[in-house]
């Protein structure tokens, strides 16, 4: 066998006298399927799809905090729209959980210099109740610091905790610098603290909270936890560095309400296989209640929905598309961990998430590099059109599918350019107007492209069968 090769390879040394420039002992690139280049040259061109879902949820349902008569309104909404666009199989997969709602929200400094600075809860804060509570300020400038501080210097006082984070195209920096608002609540309260409040987890100058989620874990009690923007942020760093004790009044009033019920929208293009493997791919319906949801993440709901509805208007594909609208994300991944749950049993081709705004996809990548490289390289070349590099080192991307890839789902990650997401993450000014109409396409082109390559073979004109 190495002699074939070793001749094979002697031939090719002497092809440059027919044209070629040069040889490599590498596989040759493969080429996209002519029908799956001109199905991703079509979607770039003229999807409508994406936007008309993203464009319609935002302005017909809005905000739709977890767990909320409004994400119950926003699976009404989806149930209808996926209807409309001839998916099947289209229906709610309920569960209920603990709820955590938004009351009134506010925070002044008291003394030396009073003046109200902008903040919001974060998820699961306990209430102030309405008369607020006051206190010294304590500053820290990292997590690590309040950490190693003593109890005393803590106990009794509202804990400030300040960072740097700065802007990445991957989106790097959530890990290192949501420290603050995922762990920095139970450190405080562990110390005694009364309260305590965060930096915004954002890079933008805007006088918008982030909001998110945080847990009180290691036996913490719940104490009122919020995040103020990065200008109020600056703000107070400044008036601490006058030396001078500052004292802040911190209202952030909420509540729970258990058993509150969420829910996760399914809907499918049958497969001509109905026991071949599925491509799974989604986003979250739910959304903070400071804004529309736009890009976190009706972007990726209406990104992944409208590559499978390309799918669908090019006939029928050999693997069953399954579209999940995951509910109750931001508190914690609920809709994904349910998700799995119940569908323990099924078998997956891929698992894929959208969940990172609507900028352009730059990047992907997936183990199917080492599982099936036909394949890898056959998506590689039809990606490659859209700008799209592969990156070896890549992981699994999405809350929404953590639990089923856990259970062993192959996954791919298409990587969404990430400079400007953390400008608008979880901040009231997360609206669809922040969606560049250019990109979103892209995006659509991308997912199409990933699906059509991995469907198995998409048959046109072939007759859908419901699998009711
Ligand atoms: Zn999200």
């Amino acid at each position: 066998m190495m002699r074939t090769v070793f001749a094979a390879l002697l031939v090719a040394a002497a092809a440059p006298a027919l044209g070629q420039t040069s040889i490599t002992t590498l596989p040759p690139p493969a080429v996209a399927d002519p029908k799956v280049a001109a199905l991703r040259d079509f979607v770039l061109d003229n999807d409508h799809y994406a936007w008309d879902i993203v464009e319609g949820l935002t302005t017909e349902v809005g905000q739709r905090l977890a767990a909320t008569d409004a994400e119950a309104r926003a699976r009404d909404w989806a149930v209808r729209r996926l209807t409309a666009m001839g998916f099947r199989n289209v229906h709610v997969e309920p569960f209920t959980m603990t709820a955590w709602i938004r009351g009134p929200e506010s925070s002044e400094i008291v003394s030396p210099f009073p003046q109200k600075l902008v903040v919001t809860a974060l998820g699961n804060s306990a209430s102030t109740g309405p008369a607020g509570v006051t206190g010294q300020i304590v500053y820290f400038d990292s997590v690590d610091a309040l950490r190693v501080a003593p109890d005393s210097a803590v106990r009794g006082k509202i804990v400030f905790i300040d960072h740097q984070m700065t802007p990445t195209q991957d989106g790097s920096g959530y890990g290192q610098f949501g420290a603050p608002r995922r762990q920095g609540p139970t450190f405080a309260s562990l110390k005694g603290a009364l309260a305590v409040v965060v930096r915004s987890i954002g890079t933008d100058h805007h006088r918008n909270p982030h909001a998110g989620v945080q847990y009180f874990t290691d036996g913490a009690k719940p104490i009122p936890a919020g995040a103020l923007t990065v200008p109020d942020s600056e703000q107070l760093v400044r008036i601490l560095k006058r030396g001078r004790p500052v004292t802040m009044h911190l209202t952030l009033v909420s509540h729970t309400l258990d058993n509150a019920q969420s829910g996760n929208v399914v809907a499918e293009v049958p497969g001509r296989d109905p026991n071949a493997p599925i491509l799974l791919v989604g986003g979250h319906l739910d959304s903070w209640d400071l804004a529309t949801g736009a890009i976190d993440d009706g972007a990726g709901i209406a990104i992944t929905t409208a590559a499978a509805k390309h799918i669908m208007d090019a006939g029928q594909p050999e693997r069953t598309v399954r579209v999940v609208w995951f509910g109750a994300e931001e508190p914690g991944g609920f809709g994904g961990a349910a998700y799995a749950k119940a569908h323990a049993a099924d078998r997956y081709a891929i698992a894929g998430e959208s969940d990172f705004g609507a900028d352009r996809v730059w990047r992907f990548s997936t183990k199917l590099k080492d599982t099936d490289p036909a394949t890898y390289r056959e998506l590689a070349a039809s990606l490659a059109p859209l700008s799209i590099l592969q990156n070896d080192s890549g992981t699994a991307d999405g809350t929404d599918i953590e639990a089923t890839i856990a259970a062993g789902a192959p996954w791919i990650s298409l990587n969404q350019d990430g400079i400007r997401y953390f400008d608008v993450h979880h901040t009231p000014d997360d609206t669809l107007d922040k969606i560049d109409p250019v990109q979103l396409r892209q995006n659509v082109a991308a997912w199409t492209t990933m699906l059509a390559v991995l469907s198995g073979g998409i048959e046109p004109g072939a007759k859908q069968q419901s699998r009711r």
